[in-house]
């Protein structure tokens, strides 16, 4: 088997690896560089090299890892495509609004390969798309080829990650692999953690997000939490508000059971919850897939639990924030020309306000650099916003949805794979996993390909 590594850059950029499996090729993801413009974000599809691919699957739908798929299509129109029965109800949403923000950008930045693709050939494309169980194993090659009589298989393993997250392992061939996709091994406040349990193969494809990050002695996720609830109480009771910034898809549900469990338990006292409308969809899609999602709270219905009020940045623009509200918007880098970065100007300068960040910023985005200013100190937030002087409280606290490297380490021990390919990390989290397993597993090949780079397994 070859694995071609199609990632533009050498950080956690834009998920697309090429396998070539027996004779025939599958695109595992097609995502884009989140904060590249352009045809620049795009994965290396001419490294693909010219040959018809078979087959595309896709992990989840998240942005690094989908939002390229009209680009693969059109350059592999022959190619079916695979997702979980969940991710079929997301991926149209969220591939529709990459177009819009790709509109806007063209028109406010000037940015003149946008949109990489259009409504309409999402909306013809979206015919091709095929929907697959959890552990359900499949044909992936629609005519098989030369000696062979069958098709390989692929069958989706639930990630635990967002909804409709999944680890994909390919079957039938001389070697088994499986690509983890981004991977959770903990329960989050909704979804529950990976069944990755019986999953062993003989080349493996890895998420490396948290290799850099050592877990602080005593850590629990129950206490992030509640040192969490405790800020919130102490802004909400000094009539200040609370901006939480947030991935629409995801983080945001999750983020809303915990709200609407801490407003039922008295915490503070039930208020509306100011979000984003393609958060407000995507908890709808949350709740409609309640019942097939490995999960707590399966009666919870997000969006009667909680009074969510659907804000656009202009209406966002006009509410006041002396009187202790929330707002859980989507933008977790406060790019420039969104509601969540625009909010953040307004409380930047005012100790009663709260700003708490409960994912992942990039260090150069807006957020980013506010997450490393001092309080009191004057730095550098965005170009349209300027130098401002940081005296909101500002915090983080680490709930994320990626497996602590610890737990991979030992799921690589469980898969007793021959080869592990390392990604989605940045160089750092990369290095710490090659040096572990290859300290802890001396007779296990580990491969680092770069951006474009082929590698035999
Ligand atoms: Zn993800
Ligand atoms: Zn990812």
């Amino acid at each position: 088997m070859q694995i071609t590594n199609l990632n533009p850059d050498s950080d956690i950029g834009a998920s697309a690896w090429l396998v070539d499996y027996d004779g025939y090729r599958l695109l595992l993801d097609s995502g884009v560089h989140p904060e590249r413009e352009g045809r620049e974000g795009l994965p290396l599809f001419d490294k693909a090299g010219p040959e018809p691919i078979d087959a595309i699957a896709l992990s989840h739908c998240h942005h690094d890892h989908v939002g390229s798929l009209p680009v693969a299509i059109r350059n592999f129109p022959s190619a079916q495509v695979f997702m979980t029965d969940q991710s079929y109800f997301l991926v149209e949403r969220i591939l529709h609004n990459s177009v819009n923000v790709m509109m806007r950008q063209r028109s406010e930045l000037g940015i003149r390969d946008y949109p990489l693709y259009s409504h309409e050939e999402v909306d013809e494309q979206a015919s091709v798309f095929q929907a697959v169980g959890y552990r359900k194993p499949i044909d992936w090659v629609s005519f098989p080829r030369g000696q062979r009589k069958s098709s390989p298989k692929l069958e989706f393993f639930d990630a635990g990650h967002t909804l409709g997250s999944a680890g994909i392992r390919v079957t039938g061939g001389k070697q088994t692999l499986f690509y983890s996709g981004d991977v959770c091994f903990h329960d989050q406040t909704l979804l529950k953690a990976a069944r990755f349990d019986d999953v062993q193969a003989d080349v493996m494809i890895l998420e490396t997000t948290r290799g850099g990050r050592a877990l602080p002695p005593g850590f629990s996720r129950e206490a992030e939490m509640e040192s969490l609830a405790t800020a919130m109480e102490e802004t909400l009771d000094g009539k200040g508000s609370v901006l939480i910034p947030a991935f629409a898809l995801g983080r945001t549900q999750e983020m809303l059971a915990a709200l609407s469990m801490w407003m039922k338990a008295g915490r503070f006292k039930r208020r509306p919850i100011y979000i984003g409308g393609l958060g407000r969809v995507f908890t709808e899609i949350y709740d409609l897939q309640a019942h097939r999602t490995h999960r707590s709270h399966p009666r919870l219905r997000l969006t009667e639990a909680v009074d969510l009020k659907v804000v656009s940045p202009q209406e966002l623009s006009r509410v006041g924030l002396k009187d202790g509200k929330i707002f859980l918007m989507t933008a977790g880098m406060m790019t420039e020309n969104t509601g969540a970065h625009d909010l953040a100007l307004r409380m930047i300068g005012d100790p009663r306000q709260s700003i708490f960040f409960v994912g992942y910023s990039a260090p150069e985005s807006p957020a980013g650099r506010l997450r490393a200013a001092a309080d009191g100190s004057t730095f550098m937030f965005s170009g349209a916003g300027g130098e401002l002087t940081r005296k909101c409280r500002v915090e983080a606290f680490d709930l994320t949805a990626h497996a602590n490297r610890e737990d991979l380490v030992d799921f690589v021990a469980q898969v007793q794979p021959k080869v592990v390919v390392l990604g989605h990390g940045d160089t750092v989290a990369r290095s710490w996993f090659a040096q572990t397993l290859r300290q802890r597993r001396p007779q296990m090949q580990v491969l680092e390909p770069g951006p474009g780079e082929r590698v035999a397994c």
